[in-house]
């Protein structure tokens, strides 16, 4: 489908742009449409890149009515942005992934692995970024065994639930899915948190190959994406 109302809303929802409303509407079509959940994943790791940008180039991606103060932290920028309307914050996200690609022109490594798998070597670990301000991370080492790829993880959640973030406490269930280079995604384990910070010990096994598996996902039971991986 080329008439997908939704692609550019991916960088907006990863930055915490999107008002609750809207982010419940784009979850509710990533649920159903892969090339969204694609670039939401592509994107994941934007928010921690533009933390890590230098403060005056994130100021620069700033609206220019910023007053010239200490704001370049990433979340004063998301409430500005939040504050705007949809147009200025589409925008933005674009400036945002613009200094993302030019600061990895200037040596920040990370750069596209938005957009080209990283390379994880069997039985290293991989960790989960959260998705939007999910607060939520996964911390995973995947073992290539002769019959798939076995995995073993833990789990941390925010303190207290993402104040913007609108998963609740009926939403404690949570799963892991791996997809495949072919995009099919499989749930290989769900499980419950007890309320406490973090859960460990956790693991599972997948038919998949390592070598096949492009993305890890971890999903709070009703389908909203928490945190993934891009590989
Ligand atoms: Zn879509």
């Amino acid at each position: 489908m080329t008439d997908d109302e939704y692609t550019e809303w991916d960088a907006a929802y990863v930055l915490g742009a999107l008002s609750v409303t809207e982010r419940r509407q784009f979850e509710r079509h990533v649920s159903g449409c892969r090339s969204c959940r694609q670039s939401v994943s592509e994107l994941a790791p934007l928010p921690a890149l533009l933390a890590a940008a230098p403060a005056p180039a994130v100021r620069a991606a700033a609206p220019a009515d910023a007053a010239a103060s200490d704001l370049p932290s990433f979340a004063a920028l998301a409430d500005r942005v939040r504050d705007g309307r949809r147009k200025s914050r589409m925008l933005l996200a674009a400036a945002a992934v613009g200094l993302i690609l030019l600061g990895g022109a200037a040596g920040y490594g990370v750069t596209l692995g938005l957009r080209t798998p990283a390379v994880v070597a069997a039985g290293e670990s991989v960790r989960l970024d959260p998705v939007g301000n999910s607060g939520v991370r996964a911390d995973l080492s995947l073992t290539g065994e002769p019959w798939g790829t076995r995995l073993d993880w833990s789990c941390s959640y925010p303190p207290g639930i993402a104040p913007d973030h609108d998963y609740d406490d009926a939403d404690r269930d949570y799963e892991l899915a791996v997809v495949d280079a072919t995009g099919i995604r499989t749930v290989v384990a769900t499980w419950k948190s007890d309320g406490g910070p973090r859960t460990t010990g956790l693991s599972a096994a997948t038919s998949t190959p390592l070598d096949e598996i492009s993305r890890i996902e971890l999903s709070a039971a009703s389908g909203i994406l928490l945190a993934v991986a891009p590989r």
